[in-house]
């Protein structure tokens, strides 16, 4: 019987009843540290975030008058180095969720032993509301006061939800007039042409391949003409699908997105499909390929399974029918913790999300560590430092699973824990 670990849909609540993201993440923390023996005042440092900060952003709206906006930036742990993560734009963010986010980037860094802590960040507002220049405004306000806890050496934000490249440039030039000469390397997730890293854009599932490639060799598997299967066809789906023919030869014979599926057994040409999507907004419709459902699909009898949508798609109901044999969790949360122990006890290989989807934020830190250096990595450079990282990963995700006979999510946050609270131990903090 593996470990099981808290997820998405675990009875996390605070004293309110209310579901809550950051007492989930302390109990992930908290089973880690017990098979690990973790000692407890290293592992009561770890529960909570070392920094946070909460601001007011007074914002000139097209209108003339001023809108507050509500804002926050949480430094979790920077043990290792400097604190790196996301900056979310959304209406439902709340402190719990960026605490929540921060801790589990601390353990994404560590997992793939990049030297960087876990931060993350947000403003509490509905971009679809705000015009272009109200957005920039925003931006800039955000760092105008949350800038004196950033910088390459303190704390790096990239972009999450609903923010994109062209708000990282804005920042980074805000933070650039603050300190009054340019420091592109405070942020990531930049425009190429104003100090981003060739390779971001489909980091995410190049990563993912590398894991994948590394199970099927530890299951004796040759990936080429080996079905996959992909839910969700986004930035990481659809580029799972392109870089599993390009890199793993596989036959991609099932793809969905929010609005359905396709099927074709004798696979689906992933360009193709992409082409399609783009101009179709939709997977559906793709000729030659029968619909399917987002439920068949994940049952179907292929080789690989991606799940690059949503949480919670594999659960209690519909893990005992799934078929595949490697399942490469793409997505944040894909499965609960009843699901992961039937995935276990089936034999089927999981890539647990923090390490499988780990190849964005090392592309992050390789921005960081160009643009310290001021000099740019071709495309091939970069590729290769992500599959190293990426391998080295894989495999020590793989033997502490072998050794503390606990499923590999269990053992990816075996393996994180263990190096911050090395740091931690090494700083004399604890
Ligand atoms: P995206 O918004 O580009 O794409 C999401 C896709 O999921 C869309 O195609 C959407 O139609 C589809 N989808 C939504 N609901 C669905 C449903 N019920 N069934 C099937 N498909 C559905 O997002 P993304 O960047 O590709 O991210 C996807 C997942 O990967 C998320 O969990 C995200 O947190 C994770 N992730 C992404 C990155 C990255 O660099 N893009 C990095 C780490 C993790």
């Amino acid at each position: 019987m593996s470990q099981q670990v808290p997820s998405a849909t675990s009875t996390s609540v605070s004293a309110n009843g209310q579901f809550n993201p950051f007492a989930m993440a302390q109990a992930q923390l908290d089973a880690a540290a017990e098979i690990l023996g973790l000692d407890p005042q290293i592992h009561a440092l770890l529960r909570e975030p070392l920094r946070e900060m909460q601001v007011s952003l007074p914002v000139r709206m097209d209108d003339g008058t001023v809108r507050v906006f509500k804002a926050f930036r949480v430094q979790y742990n920077d043990a290792r180095g400097p604190t790196k993560g996301g900056l979310r734009f959304h209406p439902n963010e709340t402190i719990d969720l960026v605490r929540a986010l921060a801790a589990w980037m601390t353990w994404k860094c560590a997992v793939v032993d990049i030297p960087l802590g876990g931060g993350k960040g947000g403003i509490v507002c509905n971009t679809r509301e705000l015009s272009a220049g109200e957005l920039e405004r925003l931006s800039r306000a955000y760092i105008r006061q949350i800038g004196r806890i950033l910088g390459p050496e303190m704390d790096v934000p990239a972009p999450d939800m609903y923010t994109n490249p062209q708000i990282m440039a804005w920042m980074a030039d805000e933070y650039s007039v603050l300190q009054g000469h340019n420091d592109f390397g405070v942020i990531t997730g930049k425009p190429l042409g104003l100090g981003g890293s060739k390779v971001r854009e489909d980091a995410t599932a190049r990563g993912g391949m590398s894991c994948i490639r590394e199970a099927a060799r530890l299951l004796g598997m040759d990936t080429r003409g080996k079905t996959m299967a992909i839910q969700g066809f986004g930035n990481a789906g659809q580029y799972a699908a392109l870089l599993g023919e390009e890199l793993l030869g596989v036959k991609v014979v099932a793809v969905s997105d929010s609005k359905g599926g396709i099927y074709a057994p004798e696979g689906l040409p992933a360009s193709a499909v992409v082409a399609h999507k783009r101009a179709t907004e939709s997977v559906r419709g793709f000729p030659g390929a029968q619909p399917i459902s987002n439920r068949e699909l994940l049952e179907l009898d292929v080789d690989i399974l991606v799940p690059a949508a949503l949480e919670n798609q594999i659960n209690a109901q519909n893990a005992p029918n799934i078929r595949a044999k490697i399942c490469a969790e793409l997505a944040n949360g894909p499965t609960t913790p009843e699901a992961d122990d039937i995935l276990y006890r089936n034999g089927v290989y999981v890539i647990p999300d923090f390490l499988c989807n780990a190849g964005g934020v090392t592309v992050s830190y390789f921005e960081m560590v160009q643009n310290a250096y001021n000099y740019y990595w071709n495309a091939e450079t970069v590729k290769q430092r992500l599959d190293e990282k990426m391998t080295a990963a894989f495999h020590a995700v793989h033997e502490t699973a072998q050794r503390l006979k606990v499923n590999n999510r269990m053992a990816a946050y075996c393996v994180a824990v263990q190096r911050v609270a090395e740091a931690v131990r090494l700083r004399g903090w604890a």
